[in-house]
């Protein structure tokens, strides 16, 4: 019953994403491999020394610095042979990946888990998390991913084998053209253990720099509901939610966010909650530990002042 995690790697680093899958692998299997596809063999390093990976898996090759999506689950479903279990973090990467696994070989991907009850049962949440469903697999092989708040992220301390696989790269019909990277010296949104998120109470792009001032001096990361997004106040890498990236920080400080079921179900799980909100019936106030009911703007005068 052994599991293959597939890697993700920001950079050289390890993603927090697949140190959670490692810690979710080790509730179904003690023997654990992972899998990289990359151009530079050097990434076997950091992948090695993670605490409980027996080998690790490399396909090397210079078409691999950018692979296509369809090269990358073609040579993924390969490496699958002999493993009861793929697993991953939930990410964009996987979500692009293992579904197309899932086709090559015929078996349905169980996406967001967020509980192992035993070796083919699953809770993940339905309906922006309404509802967690308890659900079951008969699958011969299992293609998991794992959502990186559920799981404690697996550290540094391993010392595995390293295997080079060499399997041919298959023709894709599409090509890499170029990568653009939001850079920033905040706390990476899905891991930070404090979170400043604003809303469309904020009003104008101008008025959303309050948050990232306010962020800053606490060294929070930055986020935002989709009405802050989508009236273009920021970026859409910072939405939190179910469209948006789901966060788990110890404290999630709402500010002008009504608290509608689509953000909820990407921060819910938060420590802490605090909510400024002027409207003593928002929905994001009955989530909260603390809500400070008063205008948003008197309060980030009040706070970026308090914590110079
Ligand atoms: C399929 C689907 C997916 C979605 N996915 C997401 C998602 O991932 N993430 C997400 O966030 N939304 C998502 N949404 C949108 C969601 O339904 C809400 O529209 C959105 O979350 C509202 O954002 P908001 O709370 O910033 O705005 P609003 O609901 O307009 O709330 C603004 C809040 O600011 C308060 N406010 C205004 N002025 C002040 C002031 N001066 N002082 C204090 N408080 C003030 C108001 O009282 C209000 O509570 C999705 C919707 C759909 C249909």
């Amino acid at each position: 019953m052994s599991a293959l995690i597939l890697i993700e790697l920001n950079g050289s680093e390890v993603s927090a994403n697949s140190r959670a899958a490692i810690t979710a692998a080790s509730e179904l299997s003690d023997s654990i491999d992972a899998l990289v596809l990359t151009n530079d063999s050097a990434h076997s390093t950091p992948v090695a020394s993670l605490s409980g990976i027996n080998t690790v898996k490399m396909i090397v090759s210079p078409e691999l610095e950018h692979p296509s999506v369809e090269v990358a689950s073609k040579l993924v479903a390969e490496a699958m042979s002999g493993y009861k279990y793929l697993i991953s973090g939930s990410s964009t990467f996987s979500k692009n990946i293992l579904p197309r696994v899932g086709a090559y070989l015929d078996v349905q991907p169980i996406s967001d888990v967020c509980e192992i009850k035993s070796n083919n049962t699953f809770v993940r949440p339905l309906y922006a998390g309404n509802i967690m469903a308890t659900v079951e697999s008969n699958d011969e092989t299992m293609l998991l991913t794992v959502r990186a708040t559920a799981f404690e992220h697996s550290p540094d301390g391993g010392s595995a084998a390293v295997e080079n696989l060499s399997p041919s790269i298959p023709e894709s019909n599409s090509i890499f053209v170029s990568l653009q990277e939001s850079q920033s010296e905040r706390p990476e949104l899905t891991t930070a253990e404090r979170i400043v998120s604003g809303g469309r109470g904020l009003g104008s792009k101008e008025n959303f720099a309050l948050i990232e001032q306010l962020a800053d001096k606490l060294d929070a990361a930055v986020g935002a509901s989709r009405a802050a997004v989508d009236a273009g106040f920021i970026s859409n890498d910072y939405q939190v939610g179910q469209t948006g990236k789901v966060v788990a920080p110890k404290l999630y400080l709402a500010v002008g966010i009504s608290g509608a079921i689509q953000h909820l179900a990407g921060m819910k799980d938060s420590q802490v909650i605090v909510v400024i909100n002027s409207d003593p019936d928002a929905p994001m106030s009955r989530m909260a530990d603390l809500v400070w009911q008063t205008d948003l703007f008197d309060a980030l005068k009040d706070l970026n002042d308090y914590t110079q």
